[in-house]
């Protein structure tokens, strides 16, 4: 039997309620934020992403879905989706209609990454990208709109981590005293992490290595290297945050995993699911449009792994849903009112009401069953002396009460019917 790839998943129609619970809480936040939805292709030419999110970093160097296609073109799926928009904002002058463009959106993304528990090969994000300001109001518009919609998701144990990566001219002076720290310690550093001190040296800081990280406890702080401009930012994005009443620590070694940042860098992390528990991830990436042969614009955003924030729902219980239950269940008593039966269904759920029936020839008392495994509000027998009378029995399925209907008055069981 052919299976699933490894790192994908079925999301099968028993999760599909949390799945749409979860995006219409996601669309209505952004709705009430005044972002608009753009959806791009599932791939993209690769040199997108390799020239944006960086050669050196682990999503580019180890994890992309890489093809040739037939015209010898290289094509990647999407492990991320700033890159995506960016290039959309660029090819589409998105920025000449609006000096600030507020896009949004929900889509599948992969990287080849181990899977466990919270990672995966396929996996979706919802994010945000506002494109066209420098302030420091729309950072913390970004932290306030993933804090929303995961506090609507009833997730309470929650923090957020805030760091700032300065401007690019800071950062380079930065590298170069990180560097000077750590060049007589760079023997004990990790295969990995040794290669970056030539390559990238604050991607060192993604390190999981222990020993690497008990060397980087004592290595200069870039917050405490800032620039003027990005630490004044960094001033108002904490006392906004303090303002929404959203709780945040600063996380020195929060540099995230690539290239593009530019000042404020921020995760949420989830208490409650284990190892892989940031749940989102953003920041500033004034740099990238540019990069990408835009106008200097500057931008910020985020993305947010829906696979992880269901998981931490789910492990604190944090919202239910009232199984999806039918309308009206049709029992059909004589075998040879099927035409009536199914004429009757289409009449009332061309009316929005959810309405099903036997398929299978099954014996009235395994029809019984199956209404009430479905969950139906009412029954509909249809057959017997009733039906001799010109009638059916329209049965509320939670009280038991029966009433009879002329069997061509639609109209009447839709309003014995309404709650
Ligand atoms: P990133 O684009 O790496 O900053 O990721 C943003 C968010 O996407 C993370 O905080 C996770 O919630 C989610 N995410 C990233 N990689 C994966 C993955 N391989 N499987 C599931 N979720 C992921």
């Amino acid at each position: 039997m052919i299976k699933s790839v490894t790192g994908t998943k079925d999301i099968l129609p028993s999760n599909i309620p949390r799945w749409k619970y979860l995006e219409k809480i996601v669309e209505q936040v952004f709705s009430d934020f005044n972002y608009k939805e753009i959806r791009t292709p599932v791939f993209e030419e690769t040199a997108l992403f390799a020239r944006s999110i960086g050669e050196e970093t682990d999503i580019v160097g180890k994890e992309m879905y890489t093809f040739n296609d037939k015209s010898d073109t290289s094509l990647t799926l999407k492990p991320e989706m700033t890159a995506a928009v960016v290039r959309a904002y660029v090819e589409h002058s998105l920025g000449t209609q609006q000096s600030l463009v507020k896009l949004f959106y929900i889509s599948p993304m992969f990287r080849q990454e181990r899977p466990q528990a919270g990672r995966f090969r396929q996996f979706h994000q919802f994010g945000a990208e506002a494109i066209g300001s420098p302030s420091p109001l729309l950072d913390v518009e970004m932290i306030q709109i993933s804090y929303e919609i995961l506090k609507s998701l009833g997730l309470k144990d929650l923090s957020v981590k805030i760091n700032s990566l300065g401007t690019p001219e800071t950062r380079e002076r930065y590298k170069k005293l990180l560097k000077k720290f750590l060049k007589d310690k760079k023997n004990k550093l990790s295969e990995d992490s040794r290669r970056r001190f030539d390559t990238n040296v604050l991607r060192i800081f993604d390190s999981k290595v222990e020993s690497d990280q008990k060397i980087l406890n004592d290595a200069p702080k870039l917050i405490d290297n800032l620039d003027e401009e990005s630490k004044n930012d960094f001033e108002i994005v904490k006392e906004q945050l303090n303002k929404s009443n959203i709780p945040f620590e600063m996380d020195p070694s929060l540099v995230r995993g690539l290239d593009y940042y530019t000042k404020l860098t921020f995760e949420i992390i989830s208490g409650s699911v284990g190892s892989q528990n940031a749940l989102c991830g953003g920041g500033r990436y004034d740099l990238l449009i540019e990069n990408l042969g835009g106008k200097p614009t500057p931008a910020t955003g985020f993305a947010a792994g829906i696979e992880r924030i269901l998981l931490a729902c789910e492990n604190e219980s944090s919202f239910s849903i009232n199984e999806s239950e039918i309308d009206i269940y049709i029992v059909r008593i004589d075998k040879e009112l099927e035409a009536f039966v199914i004429d009757l269904a289409l009449k009332l759920r061309t009316r929005n009401i959810k309405v099903d029936f036997d398929y299978l020839q099954r014996s009235v008392k395994a029809q019984m069953r199956e209404a009430n495994k479905s969950k139906a509000r009412f029954a509909i027998f249809m057959g017997g002396e009733e039906y001799q009378q010109g009638k059916l029995n329209l049965k509320n399925m939670q009280n038991g009460k029966e009433v009879l209907i002329p069997l061509n008055s639609h109209e009447e069981i839709i309003n014995q019917i309404k709650v």
